[in-house]
C-alpha cells in the first residue's frame, strides 16, 4: 500500500519541522509547503531532506497554487502551521500577521474547500494557540472559555481560528482547531524565550527578562504537542477544538533558574550568568493556562514529558547543535522587538 500523504504547512519552522519528523518515523509521506520567512530553517530539516517520503514546496499560503498542490498529491490531511509567531513582531508591523495568519487561512480555506469536493476522504487541522484566551489570572482556560486576545499575534490567531469554524459550519468542511501552550524544543528560533536564554548562556550574556520576571506560562515538550496532533488527526472530531497542554506553569524566573541550574550540571562547563530585567512589552499578558480535560478524556493523549527531562533534553540540543545558531542572522537573535 502505497504511503498516506499528508501537508504540513509551516514545516521550516520549529513545530513544522518536528511534526514532519515524527510524521516520517510513521511512514507518512509529507509535502512541506513553506514561504521561507526568516524564522525558517533548512538546518531543520537537514536530517531528512533526502528521505524518499519527503518533498518541499516553496509557497506562500496565500498563493492560488496552494490549492493545486492540494489537487496533484491529495494528502489525507494538511496540518496548517504556516504562520508568523512572535508576538513582538506583532506589535512592531501588525500587517505581517494580518497577511499571512488571516488572509493565508482564508486562502488555505478556499483552496480546501474545493479540494473536498472531490476527496471526501480528507481534514484540515489548523493549528493554534492558547494566547486566543488572552489573560487567564485564575484556574484554566477549557474550550468554551471566551477568546480576549491581547497582542496583534493572538488576534490574528483567533481570526483565523473563527475563519476555520465559520468554514466548518457554513460549508462543510471537515476541519479541526488545536490550541497549544507554549511549546519549547529543539529547532525553535532564539527570538522567543528559551533558546534566547540558552543562546545567552552559552555567549556569556546575561539573561533579558521581560519585566519583574512573573507572567507565567504553560510549558509543553514540542514533541507532546506533535504527537497529540497526530491523536487528533486519527481520532479527533471535525468543528471541534482541543486545547493542548501540559498542565506546568512556569514564570519567567523560575524558565530562567531551571536553565541555569541545567547548565551548571553539565560537565566541565562553568555557566555564571545574570538574570537582567529589560522593558516589558506592552499588552503583555501575565497568565496562560490550558484545561486539556478534553483531549486527555477523548483522544486519550498525555503527555509524556516532564519539563525537567525535557528542558535538560533541549539545552543539550542547542549546545551539540550550535551551527544552528550560526545559520541564523545575528541581529534576529539579539535585536529587541516590540517595545513600541
Ligand atoms: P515558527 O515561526 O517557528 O515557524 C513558522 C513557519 O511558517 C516558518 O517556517 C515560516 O517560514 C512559515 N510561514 C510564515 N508565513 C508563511 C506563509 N504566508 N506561507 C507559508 N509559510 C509561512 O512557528 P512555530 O513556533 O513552529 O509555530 C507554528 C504554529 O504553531 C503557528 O501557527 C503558531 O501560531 C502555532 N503555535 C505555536 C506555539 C509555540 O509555542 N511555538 C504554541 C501554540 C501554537
Amino acid at each position: 500500500m502505497k504511503n498516506k500523504k499528508i501537508v504540513v504547512t509551516g514545516g521550516l519552522g520549529f513545530i513544522g519541522s518536528n511534526l514532519i519528523e515524527l510524521l516520517l518515523k510513521k511512514n507518512f509521506h509529507v509535502i512541506n509547503i513553506d514561504k521561507i520567512t526568516y524564522s525558517s530553517n533548512f538546518y531543520n530539516t537537514k536530517d531528512f531532506k533526502h528521505n524518499k517520503n519527503y518533498t518541499f514546496i516553496k509557497c506562500d499560503i496565500n498563493s492560488k497554487k496552494i490549492k493545486n498542490i492540494f489537487l496533484k498529491y491529495k494528502p489525507s490531511c494538511i496540518f496548517n502551521l504556516a504562520a508568523e509567531t512572535h508576538v513582538d513582531r506583532s506589535i512592531d508591523n501588525p500587517n505581517l500577521f494580518i497577511t499571512s495568519n488571516i488572509n493565508g487561512v482564508h486562502n488555505i480555506l478556499e483552496c480546501f474547500k474545493k479540494y473536498y469536493e472531490i476527496n471526501k476522504k480528507t481534514k484540515l487541522i489548523h493549528i493554534s494557540t492558547d494566547e486566543v484566551y488572552g489573560d487567564v489570572l485564575k484556574g484554566r482556560s477549557d474550550e468554551k472559555y471566551s477568546y480576549k486576545p491581547s497582542s496583534p499575534y493572538a488576534a490574528s490567531k483567533a481570526s483565523s481560528d473563527h475563519l476555520v469554524y465559520s468554514y466548518v459550519k457554513t460549508y462543510g468542511i471537515p476541519a479541526i482547531i488545536t490550541n497549544c501552550s507554549n511549546n519549547y524544543g529543539p529547532k525553535q528560533h532564539p527570538e522567543k524565550l528559551i533558546p534566547k536564554l540558552i543562546y545567552n548562556i552559552l555567549n556569556n550574556k546575561p539573561l533579558p527578562i521581560y519585566g519583574n520576571g512573573l507572567n507565567s506560562r504553560e510549558w509543553i515538550y514540542v514533541l507532546d504537542h506533535c504527537e497529540a496532533l497526530l491523536e487528533v488527526y486519527k481520532k479527533g472530531k471535525v468543528g471541534e477544538f482541543y486545547n493542548i497542554g501540559s498542565n506546568k506553569n512556569l514564570n519567567n524566573i523560575q524558565i530562567c533558574k531551571s536553565l541555569l541550574k541545567v547548565s551548571k550540571n553539565l560537565k566541565n562547563m562553568n555557566f555564571n550568568q545574570k538574570i537582567k530585567f529589560v522593558k516589558d512589552r506592552p499588552g503583555h499578558d501575565l497568565r496562560y493556562a490550558l484545561n486539556s480535560n478534553k483531549i486527555k478524556k477523548k483522544l486519550k493523549w498525555k503527555p509524556k514529558t516532564n519539563f525537567a527531562d525535557g528542558i535538560r533534553k533541549t539545552f543539550k540540543w542547542y549546545l551539540s547543535n550550535k551551527d544552528y545558531y550560526m545559520s541564523l542572522s545575528k541581529s534576529d537573535i539579539v535585536k529587541r522587538l516590540g517595545i513600541k
